[in-house]
């Protein structure tokens, strides 16, 4: 019978391994560490987490909440290993990250379809394989990638620009123009007077901001990688009119309210095709997030405005994914390789947890001659899968699940009840879908309970 060989233990191989083991198909799970260690991790254990502990909110009406009901309805296997391993932390679920890492090793290494190898994996193995070597992916197997999917389709840091909930934006300030009026107003326009552009440089000069980790300061594409990708902050620290000559260049922009140019324009380009969130552009920075929350909830409508994601520059091994992979995480050139989590340009530890699940579910419908399934886009995990193959590619950015990344609701639901809506329409959608699959939810287990049923 055909081994699948899934590259990288980390929390989306991990589960990838586990779901396509369940489904009674044979894995060979190569995982580099210890042999050759990462920048980050400290254990040689599988799904390692790396820094946080939290997977996030469990309220019901949270993102963290909907999208771990969505992976229990799809029979994720991580999930009750984090269950029965988790520490008090109010809302959330939190682990004892060498218990979890532990009791997910164990259970991978006494199942009798996988196969646990340790070693770096150089190149992708011709025929069916999962990718899932993660933000800090080995060079010579991103190498490889980059023979695969061409070298301007990998990227190696993040630069990660402000994303903004459309409507938490208040658009009687905030105007959608085209520069001279030329085309259609596709950009959303903050507007800022003197006074007003002078206060945000100052509070923008002072704000705390985060040093470069040793190990990016360390790498030699990192010095080329933030002289092409300046922080707004060290943009204006070069000049007080630095920002309003470049990325808040007013010129050609009327606003509606005085029908002149404003002083500087902060502008906001749809981050995807739906058009419920938006990027600050040319905003990519390294403030810390409470500062950079408040500067940005200063300005000129955005008073009430919910971020999907705060600004911020780090090492990172991420796809082009809208160039290469379609909504089923499969490399498009060629059926049967699929990528899953962090370097397809999903974020946080539990759709990464997703994108695994989903990978492996769909190498099992490869196995089975079956084609791979999409998950609605109306589940936080189909979002995250419509984002990464669907996001206009020109400056894709990795996201992480939130609401935001959502369809609106038809009819529209007031805001005191939206999140519940949003809740109620997953878990339909989603356990639609899983039905389709033939899965049966997963509930909370002990790693021995896991153990014991294999
Ligand atoms: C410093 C740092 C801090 C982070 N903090 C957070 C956080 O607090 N919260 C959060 O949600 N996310 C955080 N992340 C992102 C985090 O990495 C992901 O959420 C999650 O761990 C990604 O899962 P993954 O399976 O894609 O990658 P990983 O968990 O990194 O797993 C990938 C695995 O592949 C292995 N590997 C790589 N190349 C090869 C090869 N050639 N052959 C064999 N094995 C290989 C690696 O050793 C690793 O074990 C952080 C990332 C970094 C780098």
């Amino acid at each position: 019978m055909e081994v699948v060989p899934v590259i990288g233990a980390g929390l989306a191989g991990s589960e990838a391994a586990l779901q396509i083991a369940s489904a009674g198909f044979d894995v060979v799970l190569h995982e580099m560490r210890p042999v050759v260690p990462t920048a980050a991790h400290e254990t040689d254990h599988c799904a390692e987490l790396v820094c946080s502990n939290s997977l996030g909110s469990s309220l019901a009406d949270r993102a963290g909440g909907v999208l771990q009901a969505e992976l229990r309805a799809l029979n994720c296997q991580l999930l009750p290993i984090a269950e029965s391993n988790s520490v008090p932390a109010g809302a959330a679920l939190a682990v004892d990250r060498l218990l979890f890492g532990q009791a997910v090793t164990e259970v991978i290494e006494k199942h009798p379809r996988i196969e646990l190898v340790r070693g770096e994996l150089p190149a992708i193995p011709e025929g069916n394989c999962i990718v899932a070597s993660g933000p800090l992916t080995s060079e010579a197997l991103a190498a490889d990638i980059q023979r695969l999917t061409g070298a301007d389709h990998l990227a190696f840091f993040d630069a990660i620009a402000p994303v903004v909930v459309a409507d938490s934006l208040n658009l009687e300030v905030i105007f959608a123009a085209a520069r001279w009026g030329n085309g259609d107003p596709d950009y959303l326009n903050i507007p800022l007077n003197k006074e007003e552009y002078e206060a945000f440089l100052d509070q923008l000069l002072a704000a705390d901001k985060h040093e470069l980790k040793d190990f990016e300061a360390a790498d030699p594409r990192a010095k080329q990688f933030f002289e092409r990708c300046l922080p707004v902050e060290v943009l204006a620290a070069r000049g007080r009119e630095s920002l309003r000559f470049g990325p808040m260049r007013p010129v050609g922009l009327d606003d509606p309210r005085t029908g002149r140019w404003p002083w500087a324009v902060i502008q906001m380009r749809r981050e995807n095709t739906a058009g419920t969130v938006y990027n600050l552009v040319g905003f990519q920075t390294n403030l810390k997030y409470a500062p950079q929350q408040e500067l940005l909830r200063s300005l000129p409508g955005m008073a009430g405005a919910e971020f999907v994601r705060l600004g911020s520059m780090h090492r990172n091994t991420f796809l082009n994914s809208p160039r290469v992979l379609n909504s089923t995480l499969e490399f498009r050139q060629r059926p049967g390789l699929f990528f899953a989590g962090q370097i397809t340009g999903m974020e946080g530890y539990l759709g990464n947890i997703g994108s695994g699940l989903l990978a492996g579910l769909n190498m099992v419908q490869r196995l089975r001659g079956e084609e791979p399934a999409t998950p609605p886009r109306e589940t936080l995990l189909g979002a995250l899968t419509h984002h990464v193959a669907e996001s206009p590619s020109k400056d894709f950015q990795p996201m992480k699940a939130e609401f935001g990344l959502l369809p609106p609701l038809v009819p529209p639901v007031k805001k005191p009840v939206r999140r519940q809506a949003y809740a109620s329409r997953s878990a339909a959608e989603m356990a639609a879908f899983g039905h389709n699959l033939g899965l049966v939810p997963a509930s909370p287990a002990s790693p021995e309970d896991h153990a014991n049923n294999l």
